[in-house]
């Protein structure tokens, strides 16, 4: 995968500031950090979405994750944390290869990830889950 950013920076042709590397994971800095100590978890593995990940790759990429986040308290003392990644371009995923955010919280009141929503309707909830179990995992 030439033309992906990620694919490159584990290759070694593109400069990142590595903090962690195991078999199936790299961490290093967002270079646009949204907070002192913005990590991102990448799969070795070209896979765009975690839909395209095997569960050993899903696996490994957690295992990973757990890592880094206790390097990063650690190391910096924050708060809290905000955990996730952006599925897909409508929910601001830029780079097509699979990351894990690690935001460092340093305050409280933080809004947390679930503020992203527009809102649903309460009184649907019963109805959505129906669909949700009937739907083949
Ligand atoms: P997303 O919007 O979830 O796809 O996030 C992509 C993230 O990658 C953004 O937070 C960018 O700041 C970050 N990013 C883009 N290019 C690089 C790079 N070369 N090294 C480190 N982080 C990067
Ligand atoms: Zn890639």
């Amino acid at each position: 995968m030439a033309e992906c950013i990620f694919c490159e920076i584990m290759a070694g042709r593109i400069p990142a500031e590595i903090v962690h590397e195991s078999p199936g994971a790299v961490a290093f800095m967002d270079v646009f950090p949204a907070a002192r100590g913005h990590v991102l978890v990448v799969p070795r593995t070209h896979a765009p979405t975690l839909q395209d990940l095997d569960e050993k790759g899903v696996g490994e990429l957690f295992a990973v994750v757990k890592a880094v986040q206790r390097r990063v308290m650690k190391a910096l003392h924050p708060l809290g944390m905000n955990v996730g990644w952006n599925h897909g371009r409508p929910a601001g995923q830029h780079v097509l290869h699979l990351h894990v955010h690690l935001i460092p919280r340093f305050e409280e009141g933080g809004r947390g990830i679930q503020q992203v929503g527009t809102g649903g309707e309460r009184a649907d909830v019963p109805k959505v889950a129906a669909a949700i179990r009937a739907a083949t995992p």
